[in-house]
């Protein structure tokens, strides 16, 4: 992958739109580590989280085509973990929701079975429906 350094790509619209989306600035973290050695679900994620917010930082849009940001789930560890208290779950959130503006829903509600429905907990149903509609 060939990587541009420069202001223009560090300080450009996506890394903008995620920073005034998530509300955190993307150049606090320090790339310590911590948060992708506490997260419960690294082992199943593409990118650790901690390399999806180097790729944010870099200004890459790599970032968005990663499973990792659907995988995480805002469990909060990493938050907790940071020295440098970098809500890394709002910049997850962030990066969803420039998916889904950019391509719509990533789940049709109606294509789900009945039968799963009705058996599924409504809180992970109304979680779903929060992480994977726009
Ligand atoms: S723990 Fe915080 S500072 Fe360290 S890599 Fe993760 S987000 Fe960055
Ligand atoms: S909030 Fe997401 S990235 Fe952070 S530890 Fe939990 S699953 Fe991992």
């Amino acid at each position: 992958m060939r990587i541009r350094l420069s202001i223009r790509e560090t300080r450009g619209e996506f890394v903008k739109r995620v920073e005034e989306i998530s509300g955190q600035e993307i150049l606090a973290c320090n790339q310590c580590g911590k948060c992708s050695a506490g997260c419960p679900a690294a082992m199943a994620m593409d990118l650790l989280p901690s390399q999806v917010i180097r790729l944010v930082q870099l200004g890459l849009e790599e970032a968005l085509t990663s499973e990792t940001i659907w995988l995480c789930a805002s469990c909060l560890t990493c938050l907790s973990r940071c020295p440098k208290g970098v809500d890394l779950p709002r910049i997850m959130e962030a990066l969803r929701q420039l998916v889904l503006r950019k391509e719509g829903d990533r789940l049709e509600l109606s294509a789900l079975p009945v039968d799963f429905l009705s058996e599924a907990p409504q809180l992970a149903i109304v979680a779903g429906s929060r992480k994977y509609l726009s």
